[in-house]
């Protein structure tokens, strides 16, 4: 099971609605993370951060609005995107809920294919490798659907880790991860692996993607950790 399959996390008090829409995510690839109250959203998203939140505006306790204004207010999870799901129809309420920083908002009942549609289309811009996208930085080309790579239209053979390390940093060029958040991305927070894993397989990353010639572009931040270009 590759490590970086996208995390959802589903806030919603409803055991049937939770588990139809937990099963229908997880058919699609997703790993699925639930909470029941906003409570427990909170308490989950100060261990894990997730991808994506899928969260329920009547919630006992904590409303999803309040959870969603705390979500955004916190600078550890305020660039993950979150989808309120709502039976309240009310154009006064679709306005609230977007001002408290949701990104998109979707009245139940809905359709799973139309919701699933919204996710990865949140996703697209925040994970683009993780639902599929082919992204470029310079002369290398990722395609994350056939799992090809090639440079300045050279094909190049890279292992899986080698292959989710570039696929981390051609999401986001230029920023600086470092080999804890490299291990959490990559291997999973599962696994214990030592960090100094990370080391070797970005050795071996430079090599494959030189492979063809051209310069190195990984760039090692002294103190911090890794950065493509
Ligand atoms: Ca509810």
């Amino acid at each position: 099971m590759p490590a970086d399959r996208p995390r959802v996390l589903v806030v919603e008090d409803e055991s049937a609605q939770r588990e139809v829409l937990s099963y229908n995510l997880e058919a699609e690839g997703f790993e699925v993370s639930r909470a029941e109250t906003g409570d427990e959203a909170l308490l989950l998203l100060e261990e894990d951060s997730p991808d994506i939140i899928l969260l329920d505006w009547m919630l006992p306790g904590l409303s999803g609005i309040e959870v969603c204004r705390q979500v955004k207010s916190r600078t550890e999870t305020r660039t993950i995107p979150v989808i309120m799901l709502s039976a309240r129809s009310e154009e006064v309420d679709r306005v609230r809920g977007l001002e408290t920083g949701a990104d998109d908002y979707v009245i139940k009942p809905y359709s799973v294919i139309e919701l699933m549609a919204r996710v990865r289309s949140q996703l697209r811009r925040t994970r683009p490798a993780a639902v599929g996208e082919r992204l470029s930085f310079n002369d290398i080309i990722l395609d994350s659907e056939t799992h090809r790579v090639t440079r300045a239209d050279k094909p190049l053979k890279l292992g899986p880790t080698e292959f989710r390390l570039l696929s981390t940093f051609m999401e986001k060029p230029g920023r600086v991860w470092s080999r804890e958040q490299l291990l959490d991305r990559v291997w999973g927070r599962d696994i214990y692996v030592d960090t100094r894993t990370v080391d070797v397989h970005i050795g071996r990353l430079r090599k494959a993607l030189c492979q063809h010639g051209g310069d190195d572009p990984v760039r090692t931040v002294r103190g911090a950790g890794y950065a493509l270009g």
